[in-house]
């Protein structure tokens, strides 16, 4: 069921007080026109009826397309993402989302707007969010060889508008470059480690840069293996 809330925003141009809706949460099937709404943002964009200025505006939101059985939770606050994670996992919490896991549900959780919208364009272009955080964790890498100076490094898949894949690099939260995702590279990946992974599904809540951490470790499958090749170029 979506389900939308009505706020005050004040607006940062004129001050001016108006009400805007946020969505905290989003049924695809329900209101198939909000799918396209989160993907240009639009959702997210207060316009001021007095002076007509365009805001950002960043929420969180429970994003559930029932037709793909596909969830994702945009948690704003570390808290919120803690306890929705804990209701996940938790033994005796479970049990409330046992129709979701017998649909077999693929869930994530993430912490900003940018990360849900990366989630939402991986999915949509059919790819695997852990293979393109291991091919970021590449990228990253052969990033810094090239800039030791940056700091913090943050990479985000995105399509272009006629579909091609994309990489945005930002350095210490400037963007500073994107670069085309090269599908050979993506599927020597999927090659390599497909078939030491879990299905996408029975997978961690949680895929990012911690989570390809904790695949290069032996207890990913929480038992000794042999330890994984964890190098490799992007070209
Ligand atoms: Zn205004």
């Amino acid at each position: 069921m979506s389900i939308q809330r009505e706020v005050k925003i004040t607006c940062p141009h004129c001050d001016a007080e108006s009400p805007f809706n946020i969505w905290l949460s989003v049924n695809t099937s329900q209101d198939p026109d909000l799918k396209d709404k989160i993907r240009d943002r639009s959702l997210f964009e207060f316009e001021c009826p007095y002076c007509g200025e365009k805001t950002a505006i960043d929420y969180g939101m429970l994003y559930h397309q029932p037709e793909d059985k596909m969830i994702v939770h945009y948690a704003i606050t570390q808290e919120n993402a803690d306890e929705v994670y804990h209701m996940l996992t938790d033994e005796d919490k479970r049990s409330a989302f046992s129709s979701l896991f017998d649909q077999n549900y693929l869930i994530r959780i993430v912490r900003s707007r940018n990360q849900l919208l990366e989630k939402l364009a991986e999915f949509d272009a059919k790819y695997d969010d852990r293979m393109i955080e291991i091919y970021k964790y590449h990228l990253e890498k052969a990033y810094r060889e090239e800039h030791p100076e940056a700091g913090n490094v943050e990479i985000l898949f995105f399509s272009t508008p006629e579909g091609e894949p994309m990489l945005q690099i930002f350095a210490d939260g400037e963007a500073t470059g994107v670069v085309p995702l090269n599908n050979s590279s993506y599927y020597d990946l999927l090659q390599r480690h497909g078939i030491e992974m879990k299905p996408m599904q029975e997978d961690s809540f949680i895929v990012n840069q911690d989570w390809v951490n904790e695949f290069f470790s032996p207890e990913y499958y929480e038992k000794p293996s042999k330890p994984k090749n964890t190098s490799y170029e992007i070209n």
